[in-house]
């Protein structure tokens, strides 16, 4: 009876408030994940392969098998591998849905849109991660003056998410944003490497050491933050380092 009525009561809320599309406002009855309608949902390209087996990068050519990409051939990042769950295009960036979303959750003041897009990049990258030993999940952290003035950080927001969902216990200040940078998005691509070198510290070495663990933030775009984050985790003696982030930019 216990389970009864929790269930019931949860088919009467969406009787009386149905879901509704997170970006359109269309009702979504019906649909597991509760945050897109079907016609939004088509917009979004969920990254498949084949794909860069590094960066994740998805390339246009569906027929081929997983490679290098050449950035990744050139200077091969220290993190092992990095996922996204969806995929959107770098020219389009400002009115593609998922881009849009991704922004109303950041500096619209939606919190309340982490926990789905959380569960949708858990639940689309739990295949490829689930043969991968993780100890432990580690949000891309934010300055505390940045903190202050956005009131959460996104990354531990969607890395709770993927959390609970896959049973990895996650420690949000184990890395720590040391140094405050201009926001990677106002700088040209050559720039953002080194807008963060240096931009992140440890609490203490001995809590990553021997550690394989997943770093989680919202956007990848040219990888540079995640980037810096792996290396400071690996000179601090991280075993591994995986990345997954929501979205990614392709060019
Ligand atoms: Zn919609
Ligand atoms: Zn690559």
């Amino acid at each position: 009876m216990g389970a009864f009525f929790p269930l019931r009561f949860d088919l009467l809320l969406d009787w009386f408030y149905p879901p509704r599309c997170r970006f359109c406002k269309e009702v979504i009855l019906g649909q597991d994940d509760k945050c897109f309608c079907e016609s939004c949902r088509e917009k979004i390209r969920v990254v498949s392969h084949p794909l860069c087996s590094k960066c994740g990068q998805p390339f246009l050519d569906a027929s081929g098998e997983d490679h290098l990409c050449g950035g990744c051939l050139i200077r091969p990042p220290s993190f092992l591998t990095a996922r996204a769950w969806a995929c959107y295009p770098r020219e389009e960036i400002d009115m593609h849905p998922l881009r849009r979303i991704v922004q109303q959750f950041k500096y619209g003041g939606r919190v309340s849109l982490g926990r789905p897009l959380g569960r949708l990049m858990a639940r689309g990258c739990y295949e490829f991660f689930c043969d991968l030993p993780l100890d432990c999940i580690v949000p891309v952290p934010l300055h505390p003056r940045r903190l202050r003035w956005r009131g959460f950080n996104q990354a531990v927001i969607l890395g709770r998410e993927v959390s609970r969902l896959w049973g990895v216990p996650m420690d949000p200040f184990i890395l720590l944003r040391s140094r405050e940078t201009p926001p990677q998005t106002q700088l040209p691509e050559g720039d953002r490497r080194k807008n963060v070198r240096g931009a992140f510290s440890l609490k203490t070495e001995k809590s990553v050491r021997g550690k394989r663990l997943l770093l989680v933030d919202d956007v990848y775009t040219s990888g540079a933050t995640v980037k810096e984050c792996s290396r400071t985790l690996i000179r601090a003696g991280a075993k591994a380092v995986s990345v997954l982030t929501l979205a990614r930019t392709v060019s």
